[in-house]
């Protein structure tokens, strides 16, 4: 039964003799029932051992910089969770606290056997697991579900460049672009305890400053109505309007990917099949861009700091530290969106109103902050808080590369060397004016 989940995208977190008690899945980045090859291969090690499947999730109050958007966003994609793990006769169990406390104290009470997990390259979550597994004797397993290539096979370093991972990426591509095996129901009978999922939001205390957004919706059902919508309409012209930010020529499925509603393999498997010649520029996104994050994060243990930028980026800006700025802005001016700028105030709204800034003004809006902050370490910081704070995509691998590749030209190359940004790629207003109407989204979002 194990064979059909690929070996290379299992890591056994801890090794010990398998008790006979249920295989827990810990779901955590991955928050989806179908295509999701760690629950797979939790399911499949609970059917071969004949031992029950218990699925848990832990809601920790504080993650990051989250807010209620995020975590209504979240809540909203777990009650269909729920609704389908019951459907297939398999018990979910939601714990609230401290992973480190609530896991270890779960598994106990369950007398679990194994314990399955996701994989996930941020720093918190390396660290939970780290804690989870310490107390326990049971085996643990993490299973890479959120890469098409999971992020060990690919390369076992930091790439800085985008064309040597895409050359590895493209030499395992048809091992692991596969079909999912279907999600099969449990036998047996197992009793629910519904989830109070109205009172979870009603006592989270998660800051209600920022709201959740009208849209996306969220959940799996919505993600894929998302998807359909992209191919009918939208993959085709993907490649010309996805950098106007006056249209919506992006899939709008990033949030879904955050938060594991929907699976990357499952997108590019319908991109394929919907376009097999001309889906070439959102497939570089999905895939090399999006599983470079991953590879930034996870191999670059400073993917938050200054520090992780590449060697030349770090000197060329420690070069340009004393360089007079022309405009030198707090935190507190840039997230009130009152810059000299109304293209970048429009951004800022944009994101802070609707939680998703549009992907070719996110790489104006860092690089102005470090343009207008008092020093790299300063802008790097801002645009992470704000980032993870406002978009609802953010606290992802793809931010903190994002920012870094704004900042700190992580992924790119030196460029022509000027004031305060040495030889990181500048970007101007005039260049923006030349690519799209600078106008018209100013005048949308001046209000
Ligand atoms: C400063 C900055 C901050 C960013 N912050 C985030 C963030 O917090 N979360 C996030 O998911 N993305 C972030 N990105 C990457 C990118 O802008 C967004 O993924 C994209 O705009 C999301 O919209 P979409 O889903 O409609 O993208 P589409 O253009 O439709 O692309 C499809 C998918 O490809 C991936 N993708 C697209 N562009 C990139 C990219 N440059 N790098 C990595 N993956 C990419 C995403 O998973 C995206 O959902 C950031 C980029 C920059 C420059």
């Amino acid at each position: 039964m194990l064979s059909r989940i690929d070996e290379r995208r299992i890591r056994t977190l801890k090794a010990a003799p398998l008790r006979n008690g249920p295989v827990v899945y810990w779901m955590s980045r991955d928050q989806r029932i179908d295509d999701n090859w760690s629950l797979l291969f939790a399911r499949q090690m609970a059917a071969e051992r004949k031992v029950p499947l218990h699925v848990l999730f832990c809601l920790a109050p504080f993650f990051k910089d989250a807010t209620w958007r995020h975590y209504a966003f979240m809540i909203g994609g777990l009650r269909e969770v729920e609704t389908a793990l019951s459907d297939r006769n398999i018990p979910f169990h939601l714990v609230r606290g401290d992973p480190d406390f609530r896991i270890p104290e779960f598994l106990d009470q369950i007398q679990a056997g194994a314990c399955v997990t996701d994989f996930d390259p941020l720093r918190i979550k390396i660290e939970w697991k780290k804690q989870v597994t310490e107390p326990t004797d049971i085996p643990f397993y993490e299973v890479d579900a959120h890469n098409i290539v999971p992020c060990r096979v690919v390369s076992d370093k930091v790439e800085y460049a985008a064309f040597t991972l895409r050359k590895k990426l493209n030499r395992r591509l048809s091992e692991f672009l596969t079909v999912f095996p279907p999600f099969e129901k449990q036998d047996g009978h197992f009793r629910h305890d519904p989830i109070d999922w109205d009172e979870i939001e009603k006592t989270l205390p998660a800051d209600r400053s920022v709201p959740p957004v009208k849209q996306p919706q969220p959940g799996a059902a919505a993600a894929h109505r998302m998807l359909k919508n992209f191919l009918k309409t939208g993959l085709k012209q993907y490649e010309t309007d996805r950098n106007d930010p006056n249209r919506d020529g992006q899939s709008n499925l990033s949030s879904y990917l955050h938060f594991g509603q929907i699976s990357a393999q499952r997108i590019a498997l319908e991109v394929q099949a919907a376009d097999p010649t001309g889906s070439f520029a959102f497939l570089e996104e999905l895939i090399v861009r999006r599983e470079l994050s991953d590879n930034c994060c996870l191999f670059n243990p400073d993917y938050d700091s200054v520090a992780g930028f590449p060697p030349w980026a770090r000197k060329t800006l420690d070069a340009h530290r004393k360089d007079p700025r022309e405009y030198v802005y707090s935190k507190n001016t840039f997230e009130t969106a009152r810059t000299h700028d109304p293209l970048w105030n429009a951004a800022q709204k944009q994101m802070t109103v609707t939680g998703k800034m549009h992907g070719y003004l996110r790489m104006y809006w860092a690089k102005k902050i470090l343009e207008w902050s008092a020093s790299p370490e300063e802008a790097f910081e801002t645009a992470l808080y704000l980032n993870d704070r406002y978009e609802l995509d953010g606290r992802d691998p793809n931010g903190y590369a994002g920012c870094a590749w704004s900042i700190g030209g992580m992924h790119d190359r030196p460029w022509v060397n000027r004031p305060v940004f040495g030889m990181i790629r500048y970007m101007s207003l005039s260049g923006c004016r030349r690519k799209f109407d600078v106008n018209a989204f100013v005048d949308r979002w001046s209000n």
